[in-house]
């Protein structure tokens, strides 16, 4: 099993690695990663896998049968290589401070209208956020959004540690985000938003809310009767 270096250090933009399995040529398995596999609404990370000078675009990573596979753009990597890997750390920074910008406007949400959380995507230039909720208009939203700006602007720690799966299924709210956690995982993984959130979730967070800057409301969709759907984004 790759050892998942992002969920304890979402921070690391290198590490050394070294190749277990290569499929077809470009279908690349390391000993451990920083490398984020798309899931849980969090798209896949970006960057390079080097072997001594020679760079291999990292274009896609996935979870295939529990095994992370970092999808490059050529041929050449051999199991034992030794390598570097390098984080495309723009976008990933940006999907950090996206995703816990999603949490606390979930929070928010939940707590203030009782709405549930019923999707959560995130793209690398905005965030899709779907809830159902009966009431609703636009000057609400925007109060939530001016909310959770608020808290932006504050030193709140975010961090992240692991609950035995029965201690963390007391937590009421702990699944919000309707991701599906495996039944036989002996512990989950929680993010915790000081005084305001924790969530079982296998995401990249930044430490402090105030790395998430300001995030502004790019449109909302009704989506049949309950259904909401906003987006949002990083300004
Ligand atoms: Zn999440």
């Amino acid at each position: 099993m790759t050892k998942t270096l992002f969920l304890e250090d979402s921070y690391l933009r290198e590490c050394p690695a070294i190749v277990v399995s290569v499929k077809d040529g470009k279908y690349v398995t390391l000993d451990q990663t920083i490398f984020y596999p798309k899931g849980g609404g969090q798209p896949y990370d970006t960057g390079k896998i080097m072997k001594d000078a020679e760079a291999f675009d990292v274009v896609y990573v996935g979870k295939f049968s529990g095994e992370i596979s970092h999808e490059v753009d050529h041929a050449g990597l051999e199991p034992s290589d030794k390598v570097c890997c390098i984080l495309n750390w723009e976008r990933r920074y940006r999907l950090m401070r996206s995703h816990t910008a999603a949490h606390v406007l979930a929070a928010l949400l939940n707590k203030g209208t009782g709405a549930l959380i019923t999707g959560n995507q995130l793209e690398e230039d905005h965030v899709r956020f779907d809830f159902s909720l009966e009431r609703f208009d636009k000057a609400l939203l925007e109060e939530y959004l001016a909310k959770a700006n608020e808290l932006f602007g504050t030193d709140v720690d975010v961090k992240w540690y692991e609950l035995p799966r029965e201690e963390a299924m007391k937590i009421p709210g702990v699944v919000k985000m309707a991701e599906a956690f495996p039944p036989d995982l002996p512990a989950l993984r929680i993010v915790e938003i000081a005084g305001l959130d924790r969530q079982a979730d296998g995401g990249t967070h930044v430490r402090n809310l105030r790395e998430v800057g300001k995030v502004v409301l790019v449109k909302t969709e009704n989506k049949g009767k309950n259904n909401r759907r906003i987006y949002f984004r990083l300004i």
